[in-house]
C-alpha cells in the first residue's frame, strides 16, 4: 500500500497519467537495476505501512458503502496471483536447466563471434542473438515477477542483475563485430529474405557507430556512473513527515491513504490533500533540487562524451523525434491552454466501484470492437485461471501501481500493487491490458526480440488508447442519463490528459534546458521555471505552493525525458481514437496489423505506413486538439 512511492500513481492534476515502467523497457535511459534496487530500499518502510493498510480499508468501507465491497471476490483471490509454474518454469530445477542452456548458448555464440564474417556466419549470429534475447527476457521477467510479488526475495534480483550484465556484454560484442564487417558482405547478408526482418536493427547499429564509447572511454567514465543513480529520490521522499487529511467523518494519512482522499467525493477533502502534499514535499526541496541538478549535469556530460549535442538531443534521437517536432507540439498545445484551463476542472467522482469480475466484463465488451485477434488475446490474458494477473494487495509487494510485460515472449503478464475497484483502477487495468495484449500479438506473430521494443511513446499510446476506448464504451452503453453524464465526463477527462502530460513535459523540457545552459543552478530556480512554465497550462497563482510540482514528477528523477514520451503517447492515443470513431472496422484491422508487426522500421515510418499518421506534420497536434474540442460539445448538449 505504499502509494506514496508507486511510480505509476497519477501525478497529473487530470488524474490520468498512468506511467508504467516496464521491466527493462527504459534501459536506454535508466539503469533498471538501480531502479529496482531503489524499490527494494523503499520497501524497508513496509513495517510501518502495514498498520496503515488496515486503517485504509476501514476508511474506505465506512465512506462508500454499508455493505462490504470486495474488489476481488474471496472465492477468486487465489486465482489473481501469478501462476509462474504454469506460465514460466514448472520448477526451480527447470529454471536452472534453462539458465544452464542459456550459458551454453553464450559459449557457442562467442565462438562464432571469433569466426570470419561470412554470409552464413552472419546469418547464424543474428539468429543466435535473437534467441539469446528471448531466453534472457523470459528469465528476466520470471525473476522480476518473483521479486515484485515478494520483495524480500533479494536473490532473484541479484541473479536478474547478473544475467542482465551478461546480456549487455553480448550486445556490445555483437555491435563491435558488425561494425567491422565490410559493407559489401553486410549488404549481401541483409538482402537475404531470412534477414529482412533484422535489417532495421543491424542498420541502426551501423548508423549509431559514432555514438559508441570505446572500451577505454567506458572504463574512464565508470567512476562517474554514480551520477545516474536515482536512489536519492526515494530516500528523500521517504524521509518526509506525513500529515492528516480530515473529512466530515474520517481522517486519512497523507501518503498511505492517498488513493482514498484523491478519489474522495468531497472536493474540499481533495483540495486539502493536495495542499498538504505540496507543503510536505517542499520540506525536502533543497536537497532534492541540488541532487537533481547534479544528476542532469552528469547525464548531459555522458551524452556529450557520446558525441551528442546534449542530453535532450540524445533522447530525441532515440525517440526518433525532431526537436522541431517537439517545439511544434508544445506551441500547439500552449496555444490552447486557455481552453484547457477553462474545461479541465470537470473532475467528477462517483461512489461506484467495480469488482474485478465487472471490470473484466467491461473490458472484454469494449475490446470486441477491436476485432477477434485482439479480443481473444485479451480474453486469455484476463481469464484468472491462466494466472497472468497479480492484483491482490498484501505485504512485501512492489510499490509500483501497474506494470505489464511488453516483450514478445511466451506470455504477457501484468501486475498491480493492489486492485481496489475505483474507476481509476478500471482505467489502470484497461491501460496495462493495452501493453500486455500488444506483446501477445507480437508473440503470436513470431516477432524477433530484436524487433520487440521501440520508443516508449508507442507502447504507452496503446495503453492510453484503451483508457479512451473503455471510458467511451461505458458512456455509449450507460443505462440511464445520470450514468451517461458521468461516463461522458470521465471520457472527456481522459482526453484532457493531453494537457496534463504537456504541462509536465514542458516543465521537464525547460528544466533540462535550463540546467544544460547553466541558467538553473539552485533549487529555487527549479521552482521559478516550474511556476513560469506551469502557469501557461494551469492557474498556479491561487496555489503558489505548486511551484514544487517538479518534485512530484517522479520520472524526472528516474527516467529523464519520459514526460515527453508520455505527451507524445497522449497525442497518438487520441489520434487513434479519432480514427476509431470514424470507422471502427477499418481502424481495428489496421490497428491490429500495427500492433502485431513489431518495430521493424523507424517510428515515424511505422506510423505513416500502418496508421497514416505523420507525427512531424505541423497539423498533427492542432488536429488532435480540434478533435478534443469537438468531443467536448457532446458534454454541453
Ligand atoms: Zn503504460
Amino acid at each position: 500500500m505504499n502509494l506514496r512511492l508507486s511510480v505509476s500513481q497519477p501525478t497529473s492534476m487530470y488524474q490520468g497519467k498512468w506511467l508504467t515502467i516496464k521491466n527493462r523497457a527504459m534501459e536506454n535511459r535508466i539503469s533498471p537495476t538501480k531502479f529496482i534496487a531503489s524499490l527494494s530500499k523503499m520497501r524497508q518502510r513496509s513495517k510501518i505501512l502495514l498498520i496503515h493498510f488496515s486503517f485504509f480499508v476501514i476508511c474506505i468501507s465506512k465512506i462508500y458503502s454499508q455493505q462490504i465491497f470486495k474488489p476481488v471476490p474471496d472465492s477468486l483471490a487465489t486465482l489473481y496471483k501469478y501462476d509462474l509454474e504454469k506460465n514460466f518454469f514448472k520448477s526451480e530445477a527447470e529454471f536452472r536447466k534453462y539458465l544452464n542452456n542459456f550459458n551454453n548458448r553464450i559459449v557457442s555464440y562467442k565462438r562464432n563471434l571469433n569466426k570470419q564474417a561470412t554470409v552464413q556466419n552472419l546469418e547464424e549470429l543474428i539468429q543466435e542473438l535473437s534467441q539469446l534475447e528471448y531466453d534472457f527476457r523470459k528469465m528476466d521477467l520470471y525473476l522480476f515477477l518473483q521479486y515484485a510479488t515478494n520483495t524480500t526475495n533479494q536473490s532473484a534480483l541479484v541473479l536478474e542483475d547478473s544475467i542482465y550484465d551478461v546480456m549487455l556484454t553480448q550486445r556490445s560484442m555483437y555491435r563491435n563485430y558488425i561494425r567491422a564487417v565490410p559493407h559489401k558482405t553486410l549488404n549481401s547478408v541483409l538482402a537475404l529474405p531470412t534477414m529482412k526482418p533484422y535489417a532495421y536493427y543491424v542498420n541502426g547499429i551501423i548508423n549509431n557507430r559514432i555514438h559508441e564509447l570505446s572500451p577505454s572511454e567506458t572504463d574512464l567514465l565508470k567512476s562517474f556512473n554514480y551520477l545516474k543513480n536515482n536512489r536519492y529520490y526515494d530516500n528523500l521522499i521517504n524521509s518526509i513527515a506525513t500529515d492528516i487529511i480530515y473529512s466530515a467523518t474520517d481522517t486519512f494519512d497523507l501518503f498511505n491513504d492517498m488513493k482514498a482522499w484523491q478519489n474522495h467525493p468531497d472536493e474540499s477533502v481533495r483540495a486539502e490533500g493536495e495542499q498538504k502534499l505540496y507543503k510536505a514535499y517542499s520540506t525536502v526541496a533543497s536537497p532534492l533540487g541540488y541532487q537533481y541538478i547534479q544528476m542532469i549535469k552528469g547525464l548531459n556530460a555522458f551524452s556529450v562524451a557520446k558525441k551528442y549535442k546534449n542530453l535532450i538531443q540524445e533522447n530525441c534521437d532515440k525517440l526518433s523525434l525532431y526537436d522541431t517536432t517537439l517545439q511544434t507540439i508544445f506551441r500547439g498545445i500552449e496555444a490552447n491552454s486557455s481552453f484547457a484551463k477553462k474545461h479541465s476542472r470537470q473532475h467528477k467522482n462517483d461512489l461506484k466501484r467495480y469488482s474485478i469480475t465487472e471490470t473484466t466484463e467491461i473490458l472484454l465488451n469494449s475490446f470486441q470492437e477491436l476485432g477477434n485477434d485482439y479480443y481473444s488475446q485479451a480474453r486469455q490474458l484476463l481469464n484468472p485461471r491462466n494466472g497472468r494477473l497479480d492484483i491482490v494487495g498484501g505485504k512485501n509487494r512492489m510499490g509500483m501501481q501497474g506494470v505489464a510485460s511488453v516483450y514478445p515472449i511466451d506470455v504477457s503478464i501484468f501486475y498491480a500493487n493492489s486492485y481496489e475497484g475505483y474507476f481509476i483502477d478500471l482505467m489502470l487495468i484497461s491501460h496495462e491490458a493495452g501493453h500486455a495484449v500488444q506483446a501477445s500479438l507480437m508473440n503470436e506473430n513470431k516477432v524477433s526480440l530484436l524487433n520487440g521494443s521501440g520508443p516508449g511513446y508507442f507502447t504507452e499510446s496503446f495503453g492510453k488508447f484503451n483508457e479512451l476506448l473503455v471510458s467511451y464504451y461505458l458512456y455509449e452503453n450507460a443505462k440511464d442519463s445520470i450514468e451517461q453524464n458521468f461516463y461522458l465526463s470521465k471520457y472527456i477527462e481522459r482526453l484532457f490528459v493531453l494537457f496534463g502530460s504537456a504541462e509536465e513535459a514542458a516543465i521537464e523540457y525547460n528544466l533540462l534546458q535550463g540546467i544544460i545552459k547553466e541558467n538553473i543552478t539552485k533549487p529555487s530556480d527549479l521552482d521559478s521555471i516550474t511556476f513560469l512554465i506551469g502557469s501557461k497550462y494551469r492557474d498556479y497563482t491561487k496555489t503558489p505552493e505548486q511551484k514544487v510540482f517538479w518534485m512530484r514528477l517522479e520520472t524526472n528523477f528516474k527516467a529523464p525525458m519520459h514526460n515527453i514520451n508520455d505527451m507524445v503517447a497522449s497525442l497518438l492515443a487520441i489520434r487513434y481514437f479519432q480514427q476509431f470513431l470514424n470507422d471502427k472496422k477499418s481502424f481495428s484491422a489496421k490497428y491490429n496489423r500495427f500492433l502485431k508487426n513489431g518495430y521493424t522500421d523507424s517510428p515515424s515510418n511505422l506510423l505513416r505506413d500502418f496508421m497514416e499518421i505523420n507525427i512531424n506534420d505541423v497539423n498533427f497536434c492542432p488536429d488532435v486538439i480540434e478533435f478534443i474540442k469537438s468531443e467536448l460539445l457532446k458534454l454541453n448538449k
